[in-house]
């Protein structure tokens, strides 16, 4: 969310944000509408001081004894209070039709976001490692996984439909490995790790910036008006809403959970497999710094770096996207993807998300410190995937097979793999 005299002074602005990131428009509504609130307001104030007036006048002229006057004096405080008893709803309903609109208008983006309509539009900015040449028939993840017995996609879609599946031994094994090496990583980093509600109130969705334009992708129960949550940062960012932090020090978070996805939208999009299903597990990092457009800078680059160094513990191929203002969401400042290679695809496919949303989310949130005069300013906040599973599986297994079935292991994943060097079959 923005200031709204931020909204006011850049109209044109934001106007153009919002069509270059594909939303809706609602910003001349919402300044009208604010208006007309602020007209209201004055009235209503107008009115209600006018009101409070006459009742003193009744006071002192019942005192004074001076009864027909306060007769008359009350007349005209009722009349008073029967147009505010007319007025006040009105400007109730401009109220929440303003919070309303509010809750649609975009962060701006940054001055290095590029333009452009879709994923196609995002600027490579650089290539790690080399994707494999094998010199034999590579099999998908699906196929791997399938002859190694760690993956089970039929029976996924018989027990839950589809983009659903099941995990199986050393596909399990390595599943909750690359987690427990991120978290390893980013309790090193200096991140307090959490476990948080994968069960939350829409207040806690809205205040994160996913609804209302992610309603649709979010699984809901209704019978306990509770949603499920599509990504932890949402329950991360919960976590200080609402208070007032001590920024001494940028604080950082990160959670271990499932995440759920109705995936709208994506019908006959990545069906194979494992890219692009309905639950999964993240380890996903957030930090809370100053609301300083250079502290948070460098942390979206501290965030990014860390996704970075675990690619290189995983010995896999990436490359780093600037991403396009028609692939950002609405609340991001600025964001950078990295896309991990995937030999099936024959290119890079997306494995992480960093972003910087500057004080957007913790307005909507009211997540504030105190800065060094005192005043009370909204924190900057950031988040980034520090490994999701099982997408990340694809690349592991694809990069990392052998011509003989097996599959290699990095030596950093071999503490959390009992051991293993590689998965064969019946390992
Ligand atoms: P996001 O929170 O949308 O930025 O996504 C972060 C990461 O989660 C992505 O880069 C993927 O690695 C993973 N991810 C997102 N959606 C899915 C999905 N439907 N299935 C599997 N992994 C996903």
């Amino acid at each position: 969310m923005l200031d709204i005299r931020f909204i006011q002074e850049n109209r044109e602005r934001l106007k153009l944000t919002a069509n270059q990131k594909g939303l809706p428009d609602s910003i001349d509504e919402l300044l009208e509408v604010d208006e007309q609130r602020r007209r209201q307001l004055a009235d209503v104030e107008r009115l209600r001081q006018e009101r409070n007036r006459l009742s003193e006048q009744v006071s002192a002229q019942m005192r004074a004894g001076a009864r027909e006057e306060a007769e008359r004096t009350k007349t005209e405080a009722k009349r008073v209070g029967t147009m505010l008893a007319d007025l006040e709803p009105q400007l109730e309903v401009l109220e929440s039709r303003c919070k309303e609109l509010m809750l649609y208008v975009p962060n701006v983006v940054s001055p290095d976001t590029p333009v452009g309509a879709s994923d196609a539009d995002n600027v490579e900015l650089k290539r790690v490692g080399t994707p494999p040449v094998f010199d034999f028939e590579p099999l998908d993840h699906v196929a791997i996984g399938e002859s190694l017995g760690l993956i089970d996609m039929q029976r996924g879609v018989k027990a839950a439909g589809s983009r659903n599946y099941y995990l199986l031994g050393a596909g399990l094994h390595l599943h909750r490995a690359v987690q427990q090496l991120a978290v390893d990583l980013l309790v090193r980093k200096g991140f307090t790790v959490m476990d948080v509600p994968m069960l939350v109130r829409e207040d806690t969705l809205t205040s994160a910036g996913f609804f209302p334009g992610g309603r649709e992708q979010t699984f809901e129960l209704p019978a306990d008006d509770k949603w499920l949550v599509g990504t932890s940062e949402a329950s991360l960012v919960a976590y200080y809403a609402g208070e007032i932090v001590d920024m001494s020090q940028p604080i950082r978070l990160a959670a271990v959970s499932n995440c759920f996805r109705r995936e709208i939208g994506s019908a006959g999009r990545d069906v194979r497999g494992l890219y692009r299903v309905h639950q999964f597990a993240k380890v996903e990092q957030v930090v809370l710094c100053q609301g300083d457009a250079e502290q948070s800078e460098q942390m979206l680059q501290e965030i990014t770096r860390n996704a970075e160094e675990l690619l290189a513990l995983l010995e896999l191929p990436y490359r780093v996207v600037a991403v396009c203002t028609g692939d950002m969401s609405q609340k991001n400042y600025k964001q950078y993807d990295i896309e991990t290679w995937m030999p099936s695809r024959g290119s890079y496919g997306e494995t992480h998300s960093s972003s910087n949303l500057h004080d957007f989310q913790a307005r909507r949130a009211g997540i504030r410190y105190r800065d060094e005069d005192g005043k009370l300013r909204y924190c900057h906040t950031l988040n980034n995937t520090a490994v999701a599973s099982p997408r990340i599986l694809i690349p592991l297994l694809e990069n990392h097979q052998r011509e003989d079935g097996t599959v290699y292991i990095p030596p950093a994943l071999r503490p959390y793999m009992y051991g293993m060097d590689a998965i064969g079959p019946g390992l």
